[in-house]
């Protein structure tokens, strides 16, 4: 491994204060604290709700909990929406974007399953009381069919499975997904104003989801519909473009006006105003300088379209930048001291940022940095990491790790590398599988969940 001269810290280093593996609520993250405070305030209500439904069905055993279901679901999807904002004030909400993007992942299939099983439970309700069951289903089942709330229904379930669809292009499959939004929002609409139900006759209740279902609607129109005008931007241009090796271009932008203050390790979306492309669509990049320089600058593997032609960047063309966004800095994690830190690929990018700032920020550290790569030739950031651990304020150990020649780098070599401390905590970054391999590793190994900072390059 590759050192700095400095010799290693021989004084105790302040210890984080261990979490355990329990699910206490300091374990748990903003996003979920969100999630059970809003669902807590919706039960609550739904329960005092209850005695206005009972004149008019029986609560117990399939009404109460179907509303329930249904209040639950438009909850979710409310945060969903909030979570996929875009937004720098809303961020911290959820401990970063890319937090809640997963979050968002993970809230998903909740809020609509909710949905289903509210359905399904009112159909003994309905059978209860001799109605048609094709009504609640089945769109123009008769006269009285709830024709408009099962339409949404099935438009929803549609566009969930469109959702998980992997042939569709990412800005198909987006262009889809945005849509799955409003088609929820209508259908919850359609059901507050349906009589007999908690919401239609409980106040308190009927003004909370009204509330939730305004606040899903505002983040979805301020994300799908107004982003391109109103959300904050940096202008910036052109500086210089360099073409490395394993297709990464290193991409300098100066700022125009005033520019992106940044933590390191956090991204920012891009976007090229004047190019003739179909829709507007922005990309997310982390950024791989220093807070501390003026430049910002990018670090790109060609994927698909929009990367490949960023080699045709002119100098001084204008670029837009948003954000910055997420929560993968050290800086939000100043209790651990001691820190694994582990980059595959392109996925090097958000520790450049960090270890070009180790050179300036005065906050000594324990690193480990393990830069993984396909093969010696892919690996266009070794030379300058190996120079920005010479330069480093912390006492860092890197070491560029060949997959072609070593295998895969498992979490047990780490481990036993930074033996026999284990008050550390591991940051992973690089494509989703290979971050989720590690972190199940790790886990596996003892590793707590809180000491697994992770950042994977998907949004889809
Ligand atoms: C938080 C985050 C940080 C990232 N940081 C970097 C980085 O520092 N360097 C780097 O090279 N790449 C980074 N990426 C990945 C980068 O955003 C994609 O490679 C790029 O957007 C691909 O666009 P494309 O049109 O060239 O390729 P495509 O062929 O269109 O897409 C390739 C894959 O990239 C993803 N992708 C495509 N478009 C978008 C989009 N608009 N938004 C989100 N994901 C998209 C999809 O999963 C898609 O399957 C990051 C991604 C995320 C989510």
């Amino acid at each position: 491994m590759a050192t700095t001269e400095k010799s290693p810290p021989t004084f105790p280093m302040p210890v984080a204060p261990a979490r355990g593996k329990g699910f206490g609520l300091a374990s748990v993250s903003p996003g979920w604290r969100l999630v059970l405070a809003v669902l807590g305030i919706t039960t609550l209500l739904w329960f005092l709700g209850r005695e206005e439904v009972a004149h008019a069905h029986a609560f117990w055993p399939w009404m109460g909990p179907s509303l329930l279901l249904s209040v639950w679901g438009v909850a979710l999807m409310a945060i969903i929406l909030l979570a996929t904002a875009r937004s720098r004030m809303i961020e911290p909400l959820f401990g970063g974007l890319d937090r809640a993007i997963r979050l968002h992942r993970q809230l998903a299939p909740l809020a609509v399953g909710a949905v289903v099983v509210h359905v399904i439970l009112l159909v003994p309700v309905v059978m209860e009381a001799g109605g048609s069951v094709g009504d609640l289903l089945i769109p123009f089942w008769s006269a009285d069919a709830a024709t408009a709330e099962s339409l949404a229904l099935i438009a929803l379930l549609i566009w969930t499975g469109l959702a998980y669809a992997k042939w569709l292009s990412y800005e198909g499959w987006l262009s889809l997904h945005t849509l799955i939004g409003p088609i929820f929002l209508i259908g919850a609409g359609l059901s507050f104003l349906e009589e007999g139900t908690t919401i239609a006759a409980y106040e308190p209740l009927r003004f909370w989801m009204w509330f939730l279902l305004l606040v899903g609607l505002g983040a979805w129109i301020y994300r799908a519909l107004l982003y391109r005008w109103v959300a904050p931007r940096f202008n910036y241009s052109l500086q210089s473009l360099t073409q490395l090796e394993d297709d990464t271009l290193d991409i300098s932008l100066r700022p125009v006006d005033r520019r992106v203050l940044h933590e390191p390790g956090t991204f920012v979306f891009v976007n090229r105003p004047g190019q003739d492309r179909k829709g507007w669509e922005l990309h997310p990049f982390s950024i791989s300088s220093s807070p501390t320089e003026r430049d910002l600058r990018l670090s790109v593997r060609m994927a698909g379209d929009f990367t490949r032609r960023l080699t045709n960047l002119e100098p001084g063309e204008p670029v837009e930048v948003f954000g910055p966004f997420g929560g993968f800095t050290p800086h939000r994690y100043a209790g651990y001291r001691r820190l694994v830190c582990i980059g595959a690929g392109i996925g090097i990018t958000p520790f450049l940022a960090m270890l070009r700032f180790e050179a300036t920020n005065n906050d000594f550290r324990r690193i480990w940095l393990w830069y993984v790569v396909r093969n010696e030739g892919a690996a266009p950031y070794d030379a300058e990491l190996r120079q920005s651990v010479e330069e480093a304020d912390s006492y860092v150990d890197y070491e560029l790790w060949d997959s072609s020649s070593r295998g895969r780098l498992t979490a047990a070599q780490v481990m036993e590398a930074v033996a026999p401390l284990d008050d550390y905590a591991v940051m992973l970054c690089g494509t989703p599988a290979f971050v989720e391999d590690m972190r199940r590793q790790f886990q596996s190994l003892g590793l707590s969940r809180d000491r697994i900072i992770a950042e994977d390059f998907r949004f889809r």
